[in-house]
């Protein structure tokens, strides 16, 4: 396409619509306003409609001793636009400051990170040439809760939470965009052999759901095999969703081998507002020095345009930069001898794609998406109705407590003459491994010890008062018990793990 029609098809696709998209963007630090003004130059010369509007976020804020990193007056932009195109930070170093990410993820719900996962061989090197992953990764739950307490001497604890609509809305979300974006399998991964509450309702609700989705191949893997996997041969998977955790690691992982950590793109996906943005940092070594690659911010738009479906923009944007890259256009960090032709900057290379847009690649497969916004899972969450049990039995308790005084069987002894015909001591385990009755010698014990007790007539009902009379009894004893967690029935299947740890 020339110069001319080019002009005279975006000229026509511009004004095709005056209705602009309101989109709220921040520079971020370091190289992020000079990614932002390339990724923005593109933008406007793609025809792409789209309201800008400006936010402060990062350093300049948390000078202002704004803890969060971004100004109060932020959020209105936010949830008005709905939409957050955002530049990397540098984050504060020492104590006091808050990951601004972690608190836009949190106050705005985004609870799926997409991150796709691209080989773009032969013009970046990579061992898996044909590696083509997209990381589904739950962005809420799981460990990352944030709720931590030291409990004893020796012990640390951090909860896992793992809930049902938290899996419905990811699992969902990743067979959507499967849907959506001519995917035919998805990978769930999960430890659910260990964590069989937890990581086992991740498993179980993936079922249910991939059931839904016939056209759609799934299967399970756990997840140290499936990391080993993903490592050695990703061109075996197509979109993975995980835990918290595991997809944060995983995610990592995938972006490198790829070989495209500085081009990898991601997109924040809530019921309500979405943030894309480069996963690379903000890299303060080389900014200012018109060096800096904006390819992972231009790819993160461009799932922007999809998310907004400006999707013929997207793939004209997406198309005109993978030219870029065939046309040996690159910046330094992607700069390889005999494959590169220009050295470009930050600003030339966003030129190099401005003159690309309307061609298509001739090697690497030139991309398209699918308008879906009929069926954006995002903005439709079908979440199923809640089922309550239909009965919920209180059956037991487990005692947690700071104790050093001596050998597990001198604690048994002395727990058990606390129980009564209620809740009769049962077992005691230290790390998950059961020390009384019948422990072994060998077992290493810290201070930190479960003590479960039960009706003595087994699956029989207590009360929340049978509980503090146990309390009552313990502490009478000169215990230190630091929690005690319910144990539940429901519709008779036993809320919690039956025995000591794997
Ligand atoms: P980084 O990603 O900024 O840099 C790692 C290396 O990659 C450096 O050598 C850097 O020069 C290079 N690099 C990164 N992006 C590049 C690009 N677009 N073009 C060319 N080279 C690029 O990681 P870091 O050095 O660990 O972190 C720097 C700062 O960024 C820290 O304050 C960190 O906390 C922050 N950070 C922010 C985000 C975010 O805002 N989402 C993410 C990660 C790190």
């Amino acid at each position: 396409m020339t110069t001319d029609t080019l002009a005279t098809t975006l000229e026509h696709r511009k004004a095709e619509s005056s209705i602009a998209v309101p989109v709220t963007y921040a520079q971020g630090d370091g190289i992020g306003p000079e990614i932002m003004e390339g990724v923005l130059s593109i933008l406007q010369a793609s025809g792409a409609k789209l309201a800008l509007e400006e936010i402060k976020i990062g350093q300049s804020v948390y000078d202002k001793g704004i803890t969060a990193g971004i100004e109060e007056s932020a959020w209105e932009s936010l949830r008005r636009t709905r939409v957050f195109l955002k530049s990397p930070i540098t984050t504060p170093q020492g104590g006091g400051f808050k990951s601004l990410n972690v608190t836009v993820r949190k106050t705005l719900g985004l609870y799926a990170n997409v991150r796709p996962c691209v080989a773009y061989a032969p013009f970046v090197h990579t061992r898996h040439p044909k590696m083509n992953v997209v990381i589904v990764r739950e962005n809420e739950e799981d460990l990352y809760a944030g709720i931590e307490h030291r409990q004893t001497d020796e012990v640390m604890q951090c909860l896992k939470l793992i809930t049902r609509p938290g899996c419905e809305r990811i699992v969902r979300y990743a067979f959507e965009y499967a849907q959506n974006n001519h995917r035919s399998k998805v990978t769930c991964m999960t430890k659910d052999n260990i964590m069989k509450l937890t990581d086992g309702l991740f498993h179980k609700v993936f079922d249910e759901i991939a059931a839904e989705y016939s056209d759609i191949e799934n299967d399970h893997l756990i997840v140290d095999i499936g990391a080993a996997r993903l490592a050695d041969t990703p061109e075996h998977f197509d979109v993975i969703v995980l835990p918290n955790l595991y997809g944060d690691i995983l995610s990592d992982i995938a972006a490198q081998i790829a070989g495209s950590v500085g081009l990898a793109p991601s997109a924040n996906i809530g019921d309500h507002e979405a943030m894309f943005e480069a996963i690379h940092g903000s890299a303060p070594s080389i900014a200012g020095h018109n060096i800096a690659n904006p390819s992972g911010l231009l790819l993160s738009a461009v799932m922007m345009l999809v998310h907004i479906n400006q999707t013929d923009v997207a793939a004209t944007v997406h198309n005109a930069w993978l030219r870029t890259l065939e046309d040996g256009l690159h910046t330094a960090d992607m700069f390889t001898e005999g494959m590169s032709t220009h050295r470009v900057g930050t600003r030339g290379f966003a030129r190099a794609v401005i003159e690309r847009l309307g061609e298509l690649p001739k090697s690497l497969k030139p991309v398209r998406y699918r308008s879906y916004s009929s069926q954006n899972t995002s903005s439709q969450p079908r979440l199923w109705e809640r089922k309550p049990a239909l009965k919920k039995e209180l059956v037991g308790v487990d005692v947690f407590l700071h104790w050093r005084e001596g050998l597990p069987e001198s604690l048994g002894t002395q727990l058990k003459q606390c129980g009564n015909n209620s809740l009769g001591l049962l077992m005691i385990t230290n790390r998950g491994v059961k020390v009384w009755p019948e422990g072994f010698p060998e077992t290493f014990c810290t201070d930190h010890w479960r003590c479960r007790f039960m009706h003595p007539a087994k699956g029989t009902n207590i009360s929340h008062r049978d509980i503090i009379d146990l309390l009552t009894r313990i502490e009478a004893s000169g215990f230190d018990f630091i929690k005690a967690e319910n144990l539940c029935n429901f519709d008779g299947v036993p809320g919690y793990a039956l025995g000591q740890g794997q």
